[in-house]
């Protein structure tokens, strides 16, 4: 019994770590970081909190950060590269293999200029071939055999159960917080956006999406009390610890933005 409740100590320790790890890989890294440079953090601490979304299947973040500036850009309309529009199923994850919106090596270089600056995101994007989802893939599985081999198996499930809950995030934000049916919509902004509670809990904040499509260069999504934010929080104490600055946020008397007005790829 001992033995068992012990390994069942181990398995949540290792989730609850191993979930901040991949999920603020996502939200702070690929997100916040990348796709809209909300904050700045050393390079070197960019690059270990990008490695959590990494290692949790994102793909590369040229990859990503495309999609994501053209999600914005033509946000529930044609040009979306994962709209629910086109239906449900597509936008949570059929958009990855069957896409309807084919980003070519010159538009991805267009919407992610400042990535294809950086060695290493060029390095992983594997010259914009399907080699870049394949070498995610295989890093991505070396890093669990290595985890395994150096920590055992109960650390190992408590990343995989860490992982698949991380990897879940965006997917219910590109679909469910895309879908008038749930959630409410604090300022129209010409799209069908929503803020959605359990998104929310799911993503650790990423679910305030109706108010990340407002204010989208804003690092704190949650803009009242009850809009609870993990990274939120997360960079508050990055930016006490003196790691992050150059915070970007909505202010009262910010214009609400509007697909219309998106903000050219990769300019500040
Ligand atoms: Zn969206
Ligand atoms: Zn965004």
């Amino acid at each position: 019994m001992d033995i068992f409740s012990n390994h069942i100590f181990i398995f949540f320790a290792s989730f609850a770590l191993f979930y901040i790890y991949h999920c603020l890989g996502i939200t702070l890294g690929y997100h916040r970081l990348l796709s809209h440079r909300s904050l700045v953090v050393p390079k070197w601490m960019e690059y270990f909190i990008v490695s959590g979304g990494y290692l949790a299947f994102e793909g590369s973040p040229i990859f990503w950060v495309s999609t994501h500036r053209l999600h914005h850009r033509f946000s529930d309309s044609k040009g979306d590269p994962h709209s629910p529009l086109d239906g449900l199923w597509h936008a949570f994850i059929a958009w990855m293999w069957n896409p309807k919106v084919i980003i070519s090596l010159e538009e991805s270089q267009k919407q992610a200029p400042d990535l294809y600056r950086d060695p290493i995101y060029r390095f992983l994007h594997c010259r914009h071939s399907i080699w870049d989802g394949y070498l995610c893939l295989l890093i991505g599985v070396l890093f669990r055999v290595a985890l395994f081999l150096s920590c055992g198996i109960w650390i190992l499930l408590g990343n995989l159960a860490a992982t698949a809950l991380a990897f879940c995030g965006p997917l219910l934000v590109n679909s469910i917080s895309h879908l008038r049916q749930f959630g409410y919509e604090t300022y129209p902004c010409g799209d069908n956006s929503r803020n959605v509670w359990f998104v929310a809990a799911l993503s650790m904040g990423e679910g305030w999406h109706n108010n990340h499509h407002a204010f989208p260069q804003s690092a704190r999504h949650g803009l009242k009390t009850t809009e609870f934010y993990f990274t939120w929080l997360t960079i508050c104490l990055l930016e006490k610890l003196k790691i992050a600055h150059s915070i970007r946020l909505a202010k009262p008397d910010n214009k609400v933005n509007l697909k219309k007005d998106a903000e050219p790829a990769g300019k500040r």
